[in-house]
């Protein structure tokens, strides 16, 4: 073990509630406490993850398992370890970057209804947008079915369609709200397929073509001008400068993996191929994708791990290794600033030690948990739903008996 202690998180948590904020025109998650307030109802710092982990209760699955569509499993998620990504520390980041950045402090806005807030009195109380929330939920929980998926012995064909959509989700789409696409303003991303995501997404903005095509047909034209350039040899400068952001080894691989999306605008039926309806989501039209056999399952597994790599790897980049001087002797520790890191380090650690990740086999719960390798026939996330599905293969197997009974006591008539 690499890991001499736990790693930890000091992140605000206070009493959350959600409401529309007209200054910020989103729906906002916000605190009820304030940071600087000298009064008892203050915001507080809670240290999370180190004994979350003692306790061996990973923060990471309780997070994906948060429905996302009922405001009460977000905010009991928010009471007890806070948000993802805090204002406060991000405020405190820039109030490091920027000390002319002051701001009224005579306002209190204790028992004040979210939509009468003002910029002033947001700035004081630790927010998140919903938006911001509900995709990073959806992030993870991608996450955990991709490594889930390429970890699968054998895909049946749904398998197979989840898993391309979700790696078209991460290669394409899963962070194009981060960057503003000014060379001048946009630090290039470090790994491989950010990299990547981020020439597509400029690409799609600068090519008029592109701009108002379908999404299948942006990708598919985005693939055949990365195998224009590739079979050019990048001579030119300007496709320099676009190799010099895709090229990297899993790219063959994606090109290989993809060929069939790989076209020009020539009504040739693949511009409907696939949609992006929402965040997170990528639906295929199932009857246009060729057999699925054996190569056909390794090679996309394959791609499926590249991608699990640097979606992890993303993660993590937000994590540093720090010395730290305690009485006199130095050792060594974590820096980890957001809940989000540490959610990482999770998955990371998991991952590492030879966890699997699981979706409970119960189809009305599908809930994450993970699973040692010891334990690998562990299929429900807890006893409740193997018993609620042991009692309605119970019934299911009662009534079926009953109906075979009727059919026998049914009387046959005889032919004179
Ligand atoms: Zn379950």
């Amino acid at each position: 073990m690499i890991f001499h202690k736990w790693f930890y998180v000091d992140n605000y948590v206070g009493t959350y509630e959600i409401g529309y904020s007209p200054v910020l025109n989103k729906e906002i998650i916000v605190s009820k406490e304030n940071v600087d307030s000298s009064s008892e109802n203050r915001l507080k710092r809670k240290r999370i993850f180190e004994n979350d982990a003692k306790n061996s209760e990973q923060i990471y699955t309780k997070f994906s398992n948060i429905s996302i569509e009922s405001e009460d499993s977000i905010l009991a998620y928010c009471n007890k370890y806070g948000l993802p990504y805090s204002s406060q520390i991000i405020e405190e980041k820039m109030l490091w970057a920027d000390p002319d950045d002051t701001f009224d402090n005579n306002t209190d806005a204790d028992g004040v209804n979210v939509s009468e807030l003002s910029i002033e009195q947001l700035k004081k109380k630790d927010i998140m947008t919903l938006k911001g929330f509900c995709n990073s939920v959806i992030l993870v929980r991608n996450l955990l079915r991709l490594q889930s998926l390429t970890d699968a012995k054998e895909l049946d064909s749904s398998q197979y369609m989840d898993l391309l959509s979700l790696l078209v989700f991460f290669l394409f789409f899963s962070h194009e709200n981060d960057f503003c696409y000014d060379p001048y303003e946009d630090n290039i991303p470090k790994s491989q397929l950010l990299r990547f995501q981020y020439a597509f997404q400029l690409f799609v903005r600068k090519n008029p073509l592109a701009r108002y095509a379908t999404t299948a047909e942006q990708v598919g034209l985005f693939l055949y001008h990365c195998q224009f350039t590739k079979e050019r040899g990048a001579e030119a400068a300007e496709s320099r400068h676009f190799w010099s952001l895709v090229n990297s080894k899993s790219v063959e691989n994606v090109l290989n993996l993809f060929s069939f999306l790989i076209g020009t605008l020539d009504g040739d039926g693949k511009e409907n191929l696939f949609s992006y309806c929402s965040y997170g989501n990528v639906k295929f039209e199932e009857d246009v994708l060729g057999e699925l056999n054996q190569e056909r399952q390794e090679e996309i597994c394959c791609v499926g791990k590249e991608v699990l790599c640097d979606v992890i790897n993303d993660g993590l980049s937000a994590i540093t290794p720090v010395l730290k001087l305690d009485g006199q002797s130095l050792h060594g520790d974590w820096e980890l600033n957001f809940q989000m890191a540490g959610i990482f380090m999770e998955i990371y650690m998991e991952t590492t030690n030879q966890f699997l990740v699981r979706q409970c086999a119960d189809p009305t719960c599908g809930n994450f948990f993970s699973v040692s390798r010891n334990r690998p026939n562990k299929m429900y996330c807890c006893e409740a739903c193997a018993h609620r599905v042991a009692k309605r293969k119970e019934r299911e197997r009662k009534k079926l008996q009953a109906e075979q009974l009727k059919v026998k006591k049914q009387p046959i008539k005889v032919q004179k």
